[in-house]
């Protein structure tokens, strides 16, 4: 026998999968942890297939396997097809891939000594030779025909064994680890939980469409918020673990959606497990283990759950799908939505896609029937989506008002607190780019090629195109309207609670961005005060925007509105768009429907516009124009090229080298941008540059790019990147 093996080293421009002999032996079998020999020391890899011995094999004269590391395979054959898969698609090395997959510490550390039991197995040959040999062999036989044996059980039986078991484990060819009892809690029925709401007629038809769809489906599950899209979800997984099958619900950001995941806990008890990035590595062992071992049956986690090991998986649901944390940044930089539609393809499960401002992807693939799209369009219990109001504060500043707030806004801010009700005021900020704007026309200045708001860097006291690299510098009057008011921009959270002190100091105001909400304890402590109005104002940014249901908030009010629209970022309208329906579906959740106020200083822009109106058909059909105009997803593809390095001299020299790699592609179509330095120059002592392309996917050019990621440690390549800055 012979198995492919993926080595765990990172090895530029070498080919990362070897072929070792299987000693007859051992037992291997794909997706397991093997220890071989790799040049003149010791590696450990991952078994990617199994085949017959050929001819050439015998040739080559492969080297065997030592041993294994574990007893049982740390990923499932169809995980091993996956990381194979992530390589190609997102230019990775596998074994990066695979280590995405396996939690950093597998094995389980005894959480108390009733719960946890010692098991020996079999991790490679007996070895020994002279008088001990035959007690050894005679025992390592016993347990690998046993595959594996409780360590208690063994010395119960054979007491005098002890040192035989102590040498065995020396020489490294048995292995003693811990195993947590089978403490699978029973669920018992008396146990009460909320009963499943009545479904209204548009519920109904999602669930009965989703259930009785064939395997392997795909489904955008689009609905205004406030629609009951959660409680479709929980049915369908109801129905399906009560069929044997296990259930992936993936959000955004765990801490950040306290009731959804309240929601699926209330719901089915002890059958959800939690998946994120504050658990220990013990606890993470423990979710992983228990997933592997069908004892789960509902994960409710971030994306880094979508590589757990379900054994019968039978759906995907990506909550909030829209949201750019679906996107990985880091290797292996995967989109859980792609992986999402992998494991449909290739494991049967269904997914759903749940938003009520799809990305821009996702609605495009429904509307092409890529994928199936069912729509609700009402809200529970005969609400109306709150009447949006949209300030001009070109007009406030010149009429004489300077605060941050308008009158209209202040008017119901006004009027909610003195009728003890509450108010959420978002500001729209992210990143650290600044850009620069005329207070009297609200533009921002734009890059002629790309019609992306140009950054501007302080330390050059210039503005630069991040896609194009365009550059110029700072004009001193606005070439709309020929105002000398030109600014950079800028109001953080600090300084809202400010100004909302100044003009209610009875009021109490709570903050939250993320230098307040450090962990899932202090968001849900927020959160509960909130719901339990312990404050009136609550000014957070965008991140309190999803997945919160207070009863109690009358007012809405978006301070910036148009802030995000001037990122360099070519999903800068949908942003906006998502995050001001989002912010609006915060309120008229209970009896009275509410009122947003959005300040802006370009109302006239359509994604402004389509928010008043809560009309995600009318934004999509302007933003999916731009995007084919220019050729951005999904008509195309974007590549985003990183150098980083410590030293600025090493950084250019390695993206020159890049460069010249990637000049070929410019004869197959590519456009090729740049390169630049990155619009965040240098982050955390890394000197950063860029190159951007821009063109549609064929196996040559990304032949070409594997090549480059390859060779060259310090460059990264992003598909489709959700961060350019
Ligand atoms: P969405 O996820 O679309 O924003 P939710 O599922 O959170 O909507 O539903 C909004 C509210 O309506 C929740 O409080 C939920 O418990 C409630 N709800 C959902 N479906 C029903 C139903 N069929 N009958 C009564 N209440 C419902
Ligand atoms: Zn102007
Ligand atoms: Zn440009």
């Amino acid at each position: 026998m012979i198995a492919d093996v993926v080595i765990d080293r990172l090895i530029p421009g070498l080919d990362q999968s070897w072929s070792y002999k299987v000693p007859e032996e051992l037992t291997v079998v794909v997706g397991q942890r093997v220890r071989i020999p790799f040049g003149k020391s010791e590696s450990l890899g991952i078994v990617t297939s199994l085949r017959e011995e050929t001819d050439v094999d015998k040739n080559l004269l492969l080297k065997p396997i030592l041993g294994v590391v574990e007893p049982y395979p740390l990923l499932s054959p169809w995980l091993v097809k996956l990381g194979l898969w992530m390589a190609q698609e997102y230019l990775c090395f596998p074994m990066q891939a695979y280590k995405a997959m396996i939690p950093r510490n597998v094995r389980l550390k005894p959480s108390s000594s009733q719960r946890a039991e010692e098991v020996c197995y079999v991790v490679g040959l007996s070895r020994t030779r002279g008088r001990k040999a035959s007690r050894r062999q005679q025992l390592w036989e016993l347990i690998q025909s046993e595959g594996s044996m409780l360590k208690r059980e063994l010395l119960e039986k054979m007491p005098e064994m002890r040192t035989t078991l102590r040498e065995l484990v020396k020489e490294g060819s048995v292995a003693v680890t811990y195993r947590e009892r089978d403490t699978r809690p029973s669920l018992s029925p008396a146990q009460s939980y909320p009963s499943p709401h009545i479904l209204n007629e548009e519920q109904s038809h999602a669930v009965e469409k989703i259930w009785t769809a064939p395997s392997g489906s795909k489904w955008l599950l689009e609905g205004i918020t406030g629609s009951g899209k959660t409680e479709v979800y929980l049915q369908v997984i109801d129905r399906m673990i009560q069929g044997g099958l296990q259930v992936l619900v993936l959000v955004p950001e765990i801490a950040l959606t306290p009731q959804t995941v309240l929601r699926f806990q209330n719901r089915f008890g002890n059958h959800v497990g939690l998946w994120h990035s504050s658990l220990t590595d013990s606890d993470r062992a423990k979710t992983w283990h228990a997933v592997r071992r069908g004892e789960v049956s509902i994960v409710v986690g971030v994306r880094s759950a979508i590589f757990l090991p379900f054994e019968r998986l039978g759906l995907v649901v990506l909550d909030e799908e829209h949201e750019g944390t679906y996107k990985q940044e880091e290797h292996p930089r995967y989109h859980t939505r792609d992986v999402a539609f992998w494991l449909a393809d290739h494991t049967g499960a269904k997914v759903i896609l749940g938003s009520a401002t799809p990305s821009l992807e996702t609605a495009f693939y429904a509307r092409q029937n890529l994928i199936g799209w069912i729509r609700m369009t009402r809200r529970i219990g005969h609400r109306t989506l709150p009447p949006v109001e949209i300030v001009d504060m070109r007009q406030e500043l010149q009429e004489g008002n300077h605060s941050i707030f308008s009158r209209a806004l202040q008017y119901e801010l006004t009027r909610a607190l003195n009728r003890q009700e509450q108010a959420i005021l978002f500001l729209n900020r992210r990143g650290y780019a600044s850009f620069v704007m005329c207070r009297d026309c609200g533009r921002a200045v734009q890059c002629p090629n790309c019609a992306v708001t140009l950054t501007y860097h302080q330390n050059l006291n210039q503005l630069m195109c991040h896609y194009c690299f365009f550059i110029m510098t700072l004009p001193k009057v606005c070439n709309h309207c020929g105002s000398h008011r030109i600014r950079y921009f800028g109001a953080g959270t600090e300084r809202v609670v400010e100004e909302v002190q100044k003009l209610w100091p009875a009021a109490r105001v709570l903050r939250a961005d993320r230098d307040t909400l450090t962990s899932r304890q202090s968001y849900f402590q927020m959160y509960q005060d909130f719901m339990e109005q312990r404050a009136d104002v609550l000014v957070g940014t965008q991140m309190i925007a999803k997945g919160m249901d207070f009863t109690h908030v009358s007012v809405v009010g978006i301070v910036a509105a148009d802030v995000a629209l001037h990122l360099p970022d070519f999903r800068r309208s949908e942003r906006t768009f998502q995050l001001l329906v989002q912010a609006s579906g915060r309120t008229g959740r209970g009896e009275d429907p509410g009122k947003v106020v959005v300040q802006a200083y370009e109302p006239e822009h359509f994604a402004i516009q389509s928010a008043r109106s809560h009309s995600y058909d009318g934004f999509y059909q302007k933003e999916i124009e731009y995007r084919k105009e220019l050729g951005y997803p999904p008509y195309g593809n974007l590549w985003l090229l990183e150098v980083t390095d410590t030293s600025d001299d090493r950084a250019q020299k390695t993206m020159a080298r890049v460069a010249d790699k990637v000049g070929i592609l410019s004869t197959m179509g590519l456009q090729i941008l740049g390169p630049a330095p990155a619009p965040v120059p240098k982050v955390r002592g890394r000197f950063r540059y860029h190159i951007l392309l821009k063109g549609s996917r064929t196996p040559e050019m990304m032949a070409i790019l594997s090549k480059i990621e390859h060779e060259e440690l310090s460059c990264s390549i992003t598909v489709d990147p959700y961060y350019m800055l």
